[in-house]
């Protein structure tokens, strides 16, 4: 028996803000658009802006008839997106299985993990907790043996719940609920249940599948019995690891000078370990790819002793292997490097020296945060600022 949880952030932009600025906390906080542009929506509102009747999706213009004294706020994706990340890395503290729905939402088979707690309460609350202490915001949480049905359950107890349904209580707890609870029932088809006196899940389920085939097509009926009932066949797919993260640089005139390629090398290293540490991934191998003036392309691989998304330690890997391009005397046309091996980041220290690679760990990502709001090239590490201007004339 599958046990799936669905975690929601509650009102998640406008927490984000709130936590980035605590005088804000109690207050109307509207996200979304310029509030001057009369085309701009609501991407999220606290919970206090939505007592005014705020939604999100609701054009800004009337968001601000609706509360006048509400907080506008353009919002900042770059910034929801890394808090999005790192709570992804606690969701992953309890399973590997987490497969990220949107930016706020993901859903964890827990199946595994309810073990490692004293019961499914337990878990829920955990998580929980984490996010509050170390984001301040909250999230709701929905347990069930499908997704379908754990997102449901979340849907109910917003904000700040958490609502288990047991194995065989599904279609039970959804009885009770509006049909438009159920996937797959907009407004129009809403409308067509309720002309017809169908309100609820409980009566949806009654009704003859002939019958609602007739009013609503043969696929879609059978799918809404289906939902009615609780059933349905999701699988919680956790985001698929890429094979590799390369990045190569083709020359405008083939180059001989190995200290100039090595440079340019290491550029190429910085946007590819950027890419890793963005995604939460480490490599375990580095591939140095090398196509000489005559077109022939070599490739030379090491692979590390532990995976890392550390500049230094692919620079170093890097290293070794240049001598080995070096040994034919021909040109350079082309350079690259591949990182590959890639897994998800876990901060496995063993072999390095832990306190150095903490240090380097702190300094990428304060560059990181500067690059995703100045731009890549606002920084640059030591050894590649020489060859700025070489890169900036070859082709990419
Ligand atoms: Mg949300």
């Amino acid at each position: 028996m599958r046990r799936i949880l669905h975690i929601d952030m509650d009102a998640f932009f406008a927490s984000v803000e709130v936590a980035r600025n605590p005088a804000l906390r109690g207050k109307a906080v509207i996200i979304g658009g310029n509030p001057e542009d009369r085309r701009g929506v609501v991407s999220s509102a606290s919970y206090e802006a939505r007592s005014f009747g705020v939604r999100s999706a609701m054009p800004i213009v009337r968001a601000r008839q609706l509360c006048p004294h509400g907080i506008f706020i353009r919002g900042s994706h770059s910034v929801y997106g890394e808090v999005s990340r790192r709570i992804r890395e606690i969701l992953h503290s309890v399973t590997p299985l987490v497969q990220m729905a949107s930016i706020d939402e993901a859903h964890l088979d827990i199946t595994g993990s309810v073990h490692l707690f004293e019961n499914e309460a337990a878990l829920a609350a955990f998580l929980k907790r984490k996010i509050v202490e170390q984001e301040q915001i909250t999230a709701t949480i929905g347990i069930a043996s499908n997704k379908m049905v754990a997102k449901i359950a979340a849907n109910q107890c917003k904000p700040d719940g958490f609502l288990a349904i047991a194995p065989g209580q599904e279609e039970e707890f959804l009885a009770a609920l509006s049909v438009s609870e159920l996937p797959g029932v907009g407004p129009r088809s809403r409308e067509i249940l309720e002309m017809r006196g169908i309100m609820t899940v409980r009566q949806l389920a009654q009704i003859p599948e002939s019958h609602l085939a007739q009013l609503m097509g043969v696929q879609a009926a059978a799918g809404l019995l289906a939902a009615a009932r609780g059933i349905a066949s999701d699988v919680v797919e956790p985001v698929r690891v890429p094979k590799s993260v390369s990045k190569e640089t083709t020359f405008s005139e083939d180059l001989a000078d190995w200290d100039e390629l090595a440079s340019v090398l290491f550029c190429l290293v910085e946007h590819c370990t950027h890419t890793l540490r963005s995604e939460g991934l480490e490599a375990r191998k580095v591939s140095l790819k090398v196509r000489y003036s005559d077109f022939e392309t070599k490739l030379f691989g090491l692979t590390l002793p532990e995976p890392t998304c550390l500049d230094t330690q692919v620079v170093d890997a890097l290293k070794v292997l240049l001598p080995k391009a070096q040994q034919r005397r021909t040109r350079v046309r082309l350079i690259g490097v591949s990182l590959s091996g890639l897994s998800k980041d876990q901060h496995q220290m063993g072999l390095f020296d832990q306190k150095e690679r903490e240090k380097w760990e702190r300094l990428l990502h304060t560059v990181d945060d500067v690059r995703d709001k100045m731009g890549f090239d606002s920084m640059r590490l030591g050894n590649t600022l020489k060859v700025r201007k070489k890169e900036d004339s070859a082709q990419d």
